[in-house]
């Protein structure tokens, strides 16, 4: 087996970082839809549980093609060290969780996707672990929501579905300065619009369900960080409560992130071009994009951020019964709860997304009973402004 690492720009380390070769000398990455390994002998299969002879054990602990994917993650993240997981859900849980024990206290935006804010909001408390949510957009509300046991900060930026940001860097100063450690879920930006690690984050995960992915396939997630962290975190955690990538999955992500740039690249510009046109739409009211100047945090954008996003949210000014007559009407554009695919996808998020929120709560993060969030695909971006023109005019 050879493996490269080299100083290679993103685009190429994506279609080469981290390939293991075998003797065969495959040029598709090889998938290893294997559970064991079989050892030459009884003194290297002791040496190998010892770890005193390199190779693998049992594919829950590490897998030669899910190697590969993590591999390549870090090469593209900056990252030490990764650990793929069978979805991001388990990625996320991992990352929160794994550092923290009984008395600890974690702060995080209040603006996180459903089953992020269900992780710290209500499984983190039954085993001791308290969270306070806040409105992450002001670094003053994490100042003040600091506790003397706060161990972890948690945050997504941009924010799901309403596009929000959060100065990553302001919350890693805040994070360093008490000893605590700052995730980031950094799903909304894809690893090449934002790079957590180099603006202080700690701890970076992805579901990479979404863009990684790309063509609506398999589920799937990452926790990238130092090696120390991850050696001492989440190396045994990962072993023993199994929530491994399968290897067929993390082949079909290696293919995903090969065609990534290509992908996010057309499908930013798509939004660019759709938020224009929405912008100046009569029955349009407010719209959220983070590649426009008007944008409510453009300089943080600005500062961290070197692509608008792939997503628009905006608000139908006749709320529900606009939204769903809009969504209705589209043809190219699919009602899905899903985002970063190659089909185009509609959600009203009051109703799906964000339903189990209270009113309140929903109220809190800007979500109104029209607003909509868009996810552009890889169609042709006539034909998108087109269905979009159309559906509007039947909104
Ligand atoms: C989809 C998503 C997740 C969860 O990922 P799954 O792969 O569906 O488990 C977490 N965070 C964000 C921001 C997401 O969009």
């Amino acid at each position: 087996m050879t493996e490269k690492k080299r100083n290679w720009k993103p685009a190429t380390q994506l279609v080469h970082a981290g390939t293991l070769r075998s003797g065969f000398g495959e040029m598709s990455e090889a998938m290893f839809l294997t559970q064991g390994y079989h050892y030459d002998s009884a003194e290297r299969a002791e040496a190998r549980f010892k770890g005193e002879e390199p190779g693998f054990i049992y594919s829950r602990y590490a897998n030669p093609t899910v190697d590969m994917f993590e591999k390549r993650m870090c090469a593209l993240e900056g990252a030490e060290d990764a650990r793929a997981t069978a979805s991001g859900m388990a990625a996320v849980t991992a990352a929160v969780l794994c550092g923290l024990k009984a008395g600890d206290h974690i702060v995080a935006a209040r603006a996180l996707f459903g089953s992020c804010r269900w992780v710290v909001e209500t499984l983190a408390p039954k085993y001791g672990i308290e969270a306070t949510l806040v409105d992450g957009t002001d670094i003053k509300n994490w100042e003040a929501a600091v506790r003397p046991n706060t161990k972890l900060f948690f945050l997504e930026s941009p924010t799901n579905p309403t596009l929000e940001v959060v100065d990553i860097a302001a919350v890693a100063r805040l994070a360093n300065s008490i000893g605590a450690r700052l995730v980031v879920d950094n799903v909304f930006a894809t690893p090449l619009q934002q790079k957590p690690l180099e603006l202080g984050a700690h701890i970076v995960v992805y579901s990479a369900t979404k863009h990684i992915d790309g063509q609506g396939r398999c589920l799937g997630g990452i926790v990238l960080s130092d090696k120390k962290w991850i050696d001492e975190n989440l190396h045994d955690y990962f072993r023993h409560t199994g929530p491994s990538l399968s290897p067929f999955n993390a082949w079909v992500l290696l293919k995903g992130l090969e065609t990534l740039p290509l992908r996010v690249r057309q499908q930013t510009e798509a939004a660019g071009k759709i938020a224009d046109f929405l912008a100046g739409h009569p029955k349009i009211g407010r719209l959220i994009y983070p590649g426009r100047a008007d944008h409510p945090q453009a300089d943080i954008i600005k500062k961290q951020m070197t692509g608008g996003s792939t997503l628009i949210c905006f608000d139908l000014k006749g709320g529900k019964k606009s939204a769903f007559a809009f969504e209705n009407a589209l043809d190219v554009v699919l009602i899905s709860n899903n985002l970063g695919d190659a089909k185009s996808l509609i959600t009203h998020p009051a109703t799906t997304t964000h339903k189990n929120l209270t009113d309140e709560a929903r109220a809190e993060l800007g979500i109104g009973e029209g607003t909509l969030r868009l996810s552009l695909g890889l169609e042709d971006t006539d034909d998108l402004l087109e269905d979009i023109e159309q559906a509007l005019a039947k909104a």
